[in-house]
């Protein structure tokens, strides 16, 4: 249960063990260099060979050429500049040529950046045109029509990297050839290599480059089928290796690997075909339908290569789900690999017009042609695991209640941010400065938990929180009257240190108190503490909720461990202190790699392991202990919580981590800042560990 299920299959593949041996035997004894007469080289000229004559075969080449290159990348870029010099020089000539340079709006990013170069490397001016798509991701094949005879170049892919939408290559052919265009046609096969017959030669395709390593070959290793007659310029020149076409001593290894792939695909034993795929997509589906409720598919399953399953989910986003999967290691990316750190919404969801919420939160799960039973399988209970670990954090729905959260909760939304105050034992809870964006996670998260809101305050006057008050329903008694901050008009009398007498609400043992700030007071800030009858000494003040300006009002009621959590975060502070030192970066000795930790934890019995993933990537982790020691959940949104324990304890070392080792400097970062100084981050987290 503990390895790796890879299920990203369209950003690159493992290798082929048979493809690993051909390609050690090429590193290893048949090291010549394939342009050598001698021995040596002659040997490594027939895998050379033998690879070609496979790929010519299976792609049905026929007389046009077939050179092998360092991948997609360049095989696109070979293939414009060829295109656009012959233009160039038919133009130079005085021939009319066409003004478009037409690509589908799904193109990988690779066409449109190759186009818009080598047409202003060149000079040609002429002017990239996008053809859009359908909802299904079909080409609009009415305005290729309407455009085709003033195109001088026409770009469509095979099958998209995202959706996996198969091209209806055939139709864009009848619109070539009824229109009588003259213009040069590229078709991107990446995706396509072993999940779609290709005969090539017997298509109207100029050029056709594809991958290696989408397909269980290394990376680094390409093809570039060019049609006889098309125009062709060589890319790269020197010594003429690849008859001229492609100069720079072949890839050896690479090529032999492919040629074992490609005479695995050609015998037609080593992958699955397509009904076998299709029902391991079905199961993954099915799978996603169980685990999570209104799951969209975002293309058309007949539609789509069998190996591609790209879905949203309401009320996740993208990041969410990547990590959760990624927790329980399972390997997918949100959207594209290429934008997955961003996030960005998907270029190829938005021109099929899908909503934008699905477009940002896509998931593509993705396998190759080897996948098998036990993978799909496994690949399936984790999908249930993840439900199970998302609905236990309540971002998915439930039938059941889920165990409730007890203490301070911060949610934060593009640098501001909302806190809850939640009592786990009376199931009363308080929200602070409720942002429109975190309604909807602020509602979930009450109803699951079946927490009743006392009260829903804000440290602006009329900050709106008749959203959060429609959404929570019977969790919140919206009759009760309350001030144009919130605040509860059925509040207690309460004596702060400095004498002042202010109102205040029980959250179970822990009081909340008002207290007005700001020069005309019009901020308010509130105070957490444990209250000694009606009096809030300074000392127990745990937290302080306020706009930064209104911060130094606090000095007169609380002390230098209260936390003062902020009502904006835009550099991930999550809490400060009156006394807290200015952010600095992380010294180098706060950096513990993998090997450092162990050495770490034999010499420091007493530190704590703190996971600051969120709780739901935590349940989802497959293993989760180190030298014997199971560490602690503190997502970071729970982080003010717990710092306010560690600082007021005995200060016992600390050790955050997380995923990839983002989230744990800023972790160990804050607890240093705050004044805990055995505070450390494991560099590259969990991933490298
Ligand atoms: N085209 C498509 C459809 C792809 O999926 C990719 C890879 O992501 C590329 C082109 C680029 O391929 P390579 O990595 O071989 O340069």
């Amino acid at each position: 249960m503990t390895t790796e299920i890879y299920l990203d299959g369209n950003a690159t593949s493992a290798v082929l063990p048979a493809a690993i041996d051909a390609a050690l035997d090429i590193m290893g004894s048949r090291f010549g260099n394939p342009s050598s007469t001698h021995g040596a080289g002659l040997k490594a000229k027939a895998v050379l060979d033998q690879a070609r004559a496979c790929a010519v075969r299976l792609l049905g080449v026929g007389d046009g050429r077939l050179m092998f290159n360092s991948g997609a990348t360049e095989g696109i870029q070979t293939s414009v500049l060829s295109a656009l010099s012959a233009l160039r020089e038919r133009r130079l000539k005085g021939e009319a040529i066409g003004s478009l340079l037409i690509y589908g709006a799904t193109e990988h990013k690779a066409v449109p950046e190759s186009l818009a170069h080598w047409n202003h490397l060149l000079g040609l001016n002429l002017t990239l045109q996008k053809l859009p798509v359908d909802g299904d991701g079909a080409h609009d094949l009415a305005t290729l029509r309407r455009l085709a005879g003033d195109a001088a170049l026409v770009c469509t892919m095979a099958a998209n990297n995202e959706t996996g939408v198969v091209t209806d290559l055939a139709g864009i052919e009848a619109v070539l050839a009824d229109t009588g265009s003259g213009a040069y046609w590229m078709v991107d096969c990446v995706q396509a290599l072993g999940k779609l017959q290709l005969q090539l030669s017997s298509t109207r395709i100029d050029y056709a480059p594809f991958s290696g390593h989408k397909l269980y070959a290394p990376k680094g290793i390409g093809m570039l089928y060019v049609r006889a007659g098309a125009p062709f310029t060589p890319l790269i020149m020197g010594g003429g290796q690849e008859s001229g076409q492609r100069s720079g001593t072949e890839n050896m290894a690479g090529i032999a690997a492919l040629g074992v792939v490609l005479a695995a695909l050609e015998r037609g034993d080593t992958f699955r075909g397509h009904a076998e795929l299709c029902g391991f997509r079905a199961r993954l589906a099915d799978s996603l339908r169980a685990a999570l409720p209104g799951v969209v598919f975002n293309h058309a399953f007949d539609k789509s290569l069998p190996t591609t399953l790209n879905f949203s989910v309401p009320g996740l986003s993208s990041r969410e789900l990547m990590d959760v999967f990624d927790a329980a290691q399972v390997r997918v990316s949100a959207g594209s690999a290429c934008s997955s750190a961003k996030a960005a919404p998907s270029y190829v969801l938005d021109a099929m017009g899908v909503p934008l919420w699905r477009s940002a939160g896509a998931i593509r799960m993705s396998f190759g042609p080897l996948a098998d039973e036990a993978t799909i399988a496994a690949a399936c209970e984790r999908i249930e695991r993840c439900g199970a670990a998302l609905r236990a954090s309540c971002l998915i729905p439930s039938e059941r209640t889920a165990v409730p959260h007890d203490g301070l909760l911060q949610l934060g939304v593009e640098g501001a941010c909302s806190w809850m105050v939640l009592d786990a034992a009376s199931r009363g809870c308080v929200v602070i400065d409720p942002l429109p964006d975190a309604v909807a996670r602020i509602e979930s998260y009450v109803r699951c938990q079946n927490y009743q809101v006392l009260a829903i305050v804000s440290t602006l006057p009329n900050a709106g929180r008749g959203m959060l008050i429609d959404a929570l329903g019977r969790h919140f008694d919206r009759h009760a009257e309350a001030d144009e901050y919130g605040w509860p008009a059925a509040s207690q009398p309460l004596t702060l240190e400095n004498g002042a007498v202010v109102g205040a609400i029980r959250i179970g043992a822990q009081t909340l108190a008002k207290l007005a700030c700001g020069a005309g007071d019009e901020l308010r800030a509130y105070l957490l503490g444990a209250a000694d009858g009606d009096r809030l000494p300074a000392a127990s003040v745990r937290f302080a909720f306020s706009a930064r300006p209104a911060q130094q009002a606090l000095r007169a009621v609380s002390v230098e461990q209260t936390l003062l959590c902020p009502t904006r975060d835009e550099h991930n502070q999550f809490c400060t202190s009156l006394t807290a030192q200015a952010s600095t970066p992380l010294h180098a000795d706060a950096h513990l790699d993998s090997a450092g930790l162990d050495a770490f934890l034999q010499a420091h019995p007493d530190a704590v392991l703190i996971d600051v993933r969120e709780a739901y990537e935590f349940a989802a982790t497959i293993a989760q202990d180190r030298a014997g020691r199971i560490a602690q959940s503190v997502p970071l949104s729970r982080l003010a919580e717990h710092a306010s324990a560690w600082l007021r304890g005995k200060q016992a070392p600390l050790v955050f981590f997380c995923r990839s080792g983002n989230r744990s400097v800023k972790a160990a970062q804050c607890l240093r800042r705050l004044g805990h100084q055995h505070s450390y981050s494991l560099t590259g987290g969990l991933a490298l560990s």
